[in-house]
């Protein structure tokens, strides 16, 4: 329990929250400001910053339960398409340090937008970059 975060103090339950999943060890509510209606997180209910802090064996179960919450927000809301969302640190707009995944039902005609794409403009630029990772992956 990290006492400055609030997922943390939903988790404690001092701040009350519209769970739609509950495990031993994941918590799943709504989202309190949602993309669209049905918004939900997926969250462990140790505290770990982000991604990397995951140990693999809660990974899978956060998985498992993003598997059941999404089926579920796809039925109640009527949704056609559902986006999985993680932020990363505070550049890749992650709010809250605790890590979290979005569930976001989506509708063909919701007018949302995902980020732009832009190519790569140097040539060989694409295969130094994909090498430079390959090398820092183990
Ligand atoms: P992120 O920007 O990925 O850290 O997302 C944090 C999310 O937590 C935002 O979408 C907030 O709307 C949501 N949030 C913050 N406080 C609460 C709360 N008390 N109950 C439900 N969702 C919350």
């Amino acid at each position: 329990m990290n006492q400055g975060c609030v997922f943390c103090r939903i988790i404690a339950g001092d701040i009350p929250c519209a769970k739609v999943l509950e495990t031993e060890r994941v918590l799943s509510f709504l989202d309190i400001a949602p993309v669209n209606k049905g918004h939900a997180l997926v969250v462990p209910k140790a505290h770990h910053a982000t991604l990397w802090d995951l140990p693999l064996d809660l990974a899978a179960e956060l998985v498992a339960a993003m598997q059941k919450v999404g089926r579920a927000i796809m039925e109640a809301t009527g949704a056609e398409g559902l986006n999985v969302q993680m932020n990363n640190l505070e550049a890749a707009g992650q709010l809250v340090p605790h890590a979290h995944f979005h569930l976001v039902p989506r509708f063909s005609d919701d007018g949302l937008r995902l980020w732009g794409q832009h190519p790569y403009e140097q040539e060989g630029e694409i295969d130094r970059l994909a090498e430079s990772i390959r090398k820092r992956v183990s």
